[in-house]
């Protein structure tokens, strides 16, 4: 279909980005990769009387470091974080986690902070974003403000920003070698959105956990952490298979997945818990 008529806004800086979209309020949307928003657009789920593209603001764009931290430029594609070397060496979740994302070309134009303002629950970076406790750097009238990742996915394609508020880059604690990682997606075919996935961030300590992370893709309103799961998880010995699997079995504990063509609650309530028991064991260096 055609997308409803709407003006268009090429952003020449994050300062007039922010004033356009201040001065046209709840009418305007912010435009990065356009890989979620047009298809909404042509589908008419979304008709914005103006757009305004940040596609070419360079500076948003790149992952660089800051101490302890990672920071990712919101406009840093797909493509970009899963190629970045940092990204590998510190948080190599993300790259774990982009592999899974649609398909090359479509890794090639879509964005890190586009898929995070996004805030689809079906999203898989969210829950990696959730597993890593970043934090999201949002630029408005007022200047900059920093929002933890779990405050800022506010409600089904909603966040913490407020209409005339850029997202401009989002900062990740580097993790060291002590941490593992998996990302579990079951998809139905390949380069497909996630049925369920579970993001996992384990920390190992002579043995045991010290620290786990769950992000949880597709189970509920927004992205969600396991907090049960999790609990469960601290101080347990990484070898004790059958303590991992109780505590895999609380994964779904609080989550209220969406029933459609792809499955009903009850079998992504079962596929979370399964998947999580799988990406824990991988995580904690069992398999
Ligand atoms: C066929 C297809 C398959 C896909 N498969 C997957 C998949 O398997 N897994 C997955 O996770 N994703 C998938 N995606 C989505 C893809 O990852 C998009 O790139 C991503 O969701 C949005 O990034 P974008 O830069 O294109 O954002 P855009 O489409 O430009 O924007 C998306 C939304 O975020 C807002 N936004 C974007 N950037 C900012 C910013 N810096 N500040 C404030 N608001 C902002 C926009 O206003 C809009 O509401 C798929 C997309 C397609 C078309």
């Amino acid at each position: 279909m055609i997308p409803a008529a709407f003006d268009y806004v090429r952003a020449e800086s994050v300062d007039h980005a922010v004033a356009t979209l201040a001065e046209h309020g709840d009418e305007a949307k912010v435009m990065a990769g356009g890989q979620s928003l047009l298809p909404l657009m042509r589908m008419r789920l979304a008709a914005p009387g103006v757009v305004v593209d940040i596609g070419r603001l360079t500076g948003l764009r790149g992952v660089r470091e800051d101490g302890d931290v990672l920071v990712i430029g919101a406009l840093t594609t797909h493509h970009e974080v899963l190629h970045n070397d940092l990204v590998h060496r510190y948080a190599r979740l993300l790259a774990e986690v982009t592999a899974t994302v649609a398909d090359p070309a479509i890794r090639h134009r879509g964005t890190f902070g586009g898929s995070l303002a996004h805030a689809d629950p079906a999203g898989d970076l969210p829950a990696a974003a959730l597993a890593l406790d970043a934090e999201m750097v949002a630029q408005g009238p007022g200047g900059r403000r920093s929002i933890p990742v779990r405050r800022f996915f506010a409600d089904y394609l909603e966040t913490a920003l407020s209409p005339d508020e850029v997202l401009v880059e989002v900062r990740v604690p580097k993790l060291g070698p002590e941490w593992g990682f998996r990302y579990e997606k079951l998809n139905r075919v390949a380069q497909a959105w996630a049925i369920v996935g579970v993001a996992t961030a384990v920390r190992r300590d002579n043995g045991s956990i010290a620290e786990a992370r769950v992000g949880l893709t597709n189970m509920g309103h927004t992205p969600l952490r396991a907090d049960a799961t999790e609990a469960a998880l601290a101080g347990l010995d990484a070898s004790d298979d059958t303590a991992l699997a109780a505590a895999a079995d609380r994964a779904a504990e609080g989550t209220h997945p969406p029933s459609d063509l792809s499955g009903q609650a009850d079998y992504r309530r079962h596929l979370a818990r399964v998947l999580t028991r799988r990406a824990v064991r991988h995580a904690a260096g069992l398999s």
